[in-house]
């Protein structure tokens, strides 16, 4: 389905960049962050179908990020994707018990993250 929106919150432009190149096929409305506090008021305000969400970040890290989006009513359905280089088992579990619906660690495949937008968005 086209159209639907996707937020970017990196710290990193250049990942940023890439993401945005990766997803451009996909026909979303695509916004970016570049902190957690930027992240955050850009998905209460936007209300996106799809949060693309970095770990560490400035001002709020991505597991802050997280913990609020779902602990605010109006945020709480908003879909998580962790995007890191985070990945010990303790964040990867922290990150799933946020309510992120799926773990991709940096660097990743632009075909791999197609895939992973694609289901966490359609199932
Ligand atoms: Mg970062």
């Amino acid at each position: 389905m086209a159209g639907e929106t996707i937020l970017i919150a990196d710290d990193n432009r250049q990942i940023r960049m890439l993401v945005t190149a990766s997803l451009r096929t996909g026909g979303y409305v695509l916004i970016e962050a570049e902190n957690g506090e930027i992240a955050l008021e850009k998905a209460i305000a936007n209300h996106p179908d799809l949060v693309l969400l970095d770990v560490t970040m400035p001002k709020l890290d991505g597991f802050e990020v997280l913990h609020f989006l779902h602990k605010r009513p109006d945020t709480a359905d908003v879909k998580v994707v962790m995007l890191t280089t985070a990945s010990t088992k303790e964040d990867i579990q922290t990150g799933y018990s946020e309510g992120a619906v799926d773990y991709l660690v940096k660097p990743f495949e632009p075909a791999r993250l197609r895939e992973a937008v694609d289901k966490a968005l359609h199932g």
